[in-house]
């Protein structure tokens, strides 16, 4: 089976372990202030603050910008769910505009639910492509919002030559799958010295030094061993979003003329860092998406559905004080039709091709 997504850790990761685990010291440290130098070099922000998970990272942020009760935030429906809990969980209200075909937060719809109440707007970066990050900075200039990133999925991704991340507060997730991992772990990027500094105490209890409690926190911390498992994935995040990059522009190449399959595009001015190479199975298609996930699933090759539907689709949603669905239907079309194939670096040429040759073969074309 190929499959969708595949952890390869070396003996840098390895050595960094060993250090940490010989130095007795487990919990936050000089490896995450290391990680966060290095993630900061990288990602041309002026702070960054390392956080236990990317959810926290969501959660942290909208903390920080005191949006909470009353509050309302501009999202995306169609993402992971920790993007709506994280609202949730910081006390505001989620309210939902819909997408373009880049999958992306549309900021026509985002302007249309805006209200005297909406604090910030939260685009996905979904799939390693940036939302249109130009549009919603305008957007959220005029009226005074805050720009929260959800950049689970696009480290490395850029708009106009600016990185995902560093238009608002970025909010990276280290978890398994994604294009860094830590197992779990996450990452806030800002360029305002005030908000890294609340986002430094929030982590840590409140606390400016031992038992001086300016806040009341949590504990956010990220440990010893996530860092040390994270740091030497930086340096090589280029290099592998290269492979990515590669198998994407070949997967296009060779799929584009399928009939009922339309491929994933880059769009102008944004590199995309393919954290999935996502496309959409049509009505013209032979077979539906559910269809072709099975028939390539019997061939060995693993697939993914991100996702099969809208993140406030759930009975668990249904009616939440905290929730404000409106009609989407361009997110509810993509949650049908989506699917990924795998486009991870270590993905062989002898995969890849059989990726193509079966897509080809099942759909007939
Ligand atoms: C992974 C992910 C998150 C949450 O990150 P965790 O590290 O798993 O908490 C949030 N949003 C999106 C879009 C994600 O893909």
């Amino acid at each position: 089976m190929i499959p969708i997504s595949k952890v390869e850790l070396g003996e840098d990761e390895e050595k960094l372990v060993l250090e940490v685990l010989r130095s007795g010291r487990l919990t936050q440290g000089p490896m995450v202030e290391q990680l966060e130098q290095e993630f900061r070099a990288w990602s041309g922000c002026d702070h960054v603050v390392a956080v236990n998970n990317g959810t926290t990272a969501l959660v942290a942020a909208l903390q920080a910008l005191d949006i909470g009760p009353g509050d309302e935030v501009v999202t995306s429906p169609f993402s992971f769910v920790a993007t709506l809990n994280a609202i949730l969980e910081a006390g505001a209200t989620a309210v939902f505009a819909d997408v373009t075909d880049d999958f992306t937060i549309d900021p026509a719809s985002v302007a249309e639910q805006l209200t005297a109440r909406t604090r910030a707007v939260l685009p996905v970066h979904l799939y390693g492509q940036a939302a249109d990050l130009p549009a919603l900075s305008t957007l959220a200039a005029r009226r005074d919002l805050a720009v929260v990133e959800d950049a689970a999925q696009a480290h490395g991704a850029v708009v106009d030559g600016r990185r995902a991340g560093s238009y608002g507060v970025g909010c990276f997730s280290l978890y398994a799958t994604k294009n860094i991992t830590s197992g779990e772990g996450g990452l806030v990027s800002t360029n305002d010295p005030a908000l890294a500094d609340r986002l430094r105490l929030l982590r840590n209890q409140g606390m400016r030094a031992r038992y001086q409690y300016e806040i009341p926190g949590h504990n956010y911390r990220m440990t010893e061993l996530q860092a040390a498992v994270a740091l030497p994935q930086v340096a090589r995040l280029a290099e592998r979003t290269e492979r990515r990059r590669l198998h994407a522009s070949l997967y296009s190449q060779r799929l584009a003329d399928v009939p009922g399959l339309a491929v994933p595009r880059e769009e102008p001015g944004r590199r995309h860092v393919w954290h999935q190479y996502t496309v959409r199975v049509t009505g013209d298609a032979r077979l539906d998406r559910d269809g072709l996930a099975a028939a390539l699933g019997a061939a060995g090759v693993g697939t993914g559905v991100y996702y099969p539907r809208l993140m406030h689709d759930y009975p668990s949603y249904t009616g939440h004080p905290q929730v404000r669905v409106s009609s989407t239907p361009r997110a509810a079309a993509c949650a049908r039709e989506v699917l990924s194939l795998p486009v991870h670096p270590w993905l062989t040429e002898a995969e890849l091709d059989h990726v193509v040759t079966t897509v080809r073969t099942v759909l007939n074309a």
